[in-house]
């Protein structure tokens, strides 16, 4: 990490650039709540290394870890007939094997354009849309071969913090380098929003944005999610760097850092169960545009709900998103967004 050139000691979020230089960025900082827009919403997708490659997750129906090619097939209607603005990209990577009963992962792969997925496939994405708004979803989870988000101390066990967000914040970098509008660091390591920003900025991407997983609590409704991203820990849980799930004070105080440190949107995961939280955060951040995550195991909840006639899925999940907008996000992802924007295709934008 070159420190001669460190600005990190100036204020970080007085960078707006960043928050401004895509139109979809521009969109989000400028709305307020209302109606809804198809911009409003974020569709997650995990990514393979196999051009070809289409896998479907059991936990997870209607959900796809697709290759290059899968993908660009997949995104190409809902772009152009159902305004498709922005996707959250995560890695899939293959397990190498070390001999025939182990497995590993190397974390130097992440930067590796022959194993990353991300890497390969954004600059084909960016080609082919270019007005479709790219964001990077940067852990280490994907990479690690005992699936925390960090690095550890060989020595104590303990989180190697510092060089946990110094190999964030090159990731990061690297995602810029290949043409990601938006970075969104989820590992909930100390301080990483201000590294990565510092080092965007050193390396000529003051312009990418931060999309900050300020509040992001250890949840079991991330279940369906480790399967499909194969990033379950091998050992122990992340509650260590993920919020206890009744803490708010904690909630409003990584808010609050994150802003200060730099970032530009900032998110609360998972939803339906923090509304309370991102409610507070509505009203003591009002300048900041606010995204919820419903996350894997929302939306596998109602998805099964509505295939055994509990309720219509239509309606169950427009009260979910109404509910999300009422407590104060403006920015929704959610696997339900190719649905969603079908229903305001046909309804319009207003429920
Ligand atoms: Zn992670």
């Amino acid at each position: 990490m070159n420190n001669n050139k460190s600005i990190i000691h100036s204020n970080l979020n007085d960078y707006l650039h960043s928050s401004q230089s895509h139109p979809i960025t521009r969109h989000w900082q400028s709305q307020m709540v209302k109606n809804f827009s198809t911009k409003d919403f974020i569709l997650p997708l995990f990514v393979l290394y196999d051009d070809n490659g289409s896998e479907t997750i059991e936990s997870f129906p209607g959900v796809k870890r697709m290759g290059q090619n899968v993908l660009l097939e997949y995104l190409s209607p809902l772009i152009l007939e159902l305004d498709l603005s922005a996707i959250l990209l995560f890695p899939c990577m293959k397990q190498q094997k070390q001999n025939d009963d182990d497995s590993v992962k190397n974390l130097y792969d992440a930067f590796d354009h022959d194993k990353n997925p991300l890497l390969k496939v954004i600059p084909v994405i960016k080609e082919k849309f270019p007005q479709l708004l790219i964001i990077t979803d940067v852990c280490l989870c994907a990479f690690t071969d005992h699936g925390h988000c960090c690095v550890f101390d060989q020595h104590s066990g303990q989180i190697d913090n510092q060089k946990s967000i110094e190999e964030l914040a090159k990731l990061s970098v690297k995602y810029a380098q290949v043409g990601a509008d938006v970075i969104a660091p989820s590992d909930m390591m100390d301080s990483r929003i201000a590294l990565i920003r510092e080092q965007l900025n050193l390396a000529g991407y003051s312009h990418v944005s931060i999309l900050s997983y300020g509040a992001k609590f250890s949840s079991c409704f991330y279940g369906p999610f480790r399967n499909a991203a194969g990033s379950a820990p091998k050992f122990g849980d992340r509650k260590k760097y993920q919020l206890p799930s009744g803490s708010r004070g904690m909630a409003l105080r990584s808010i609050d850092r994150d802003i200060r440190q730099g970032a530009d949107i900032i998110m609360v995961k998972p939803a339906m169960a923090y509304l309370d939280i991102v409610r507070s955060i509505a009203d003591h951040y009002p300048n900041y545009p606010i995204a919820v995550y419903q996350v894997s195991g929302e939306y596998s909840m109602l998805k099964h709900g509505a295939q055994i006639g509990l309720f219509d899925l239509k309606q169950v999940v427009m009260e979910t998103i109404i509910g999300f907008k009422r407590a104060g996000a403006s920015i929704i992802i959610t696997y339900f967004t190719a649905d969603i924007l079908r229903w305001i295709r046909n309804n319009g934008e207003e429920f």
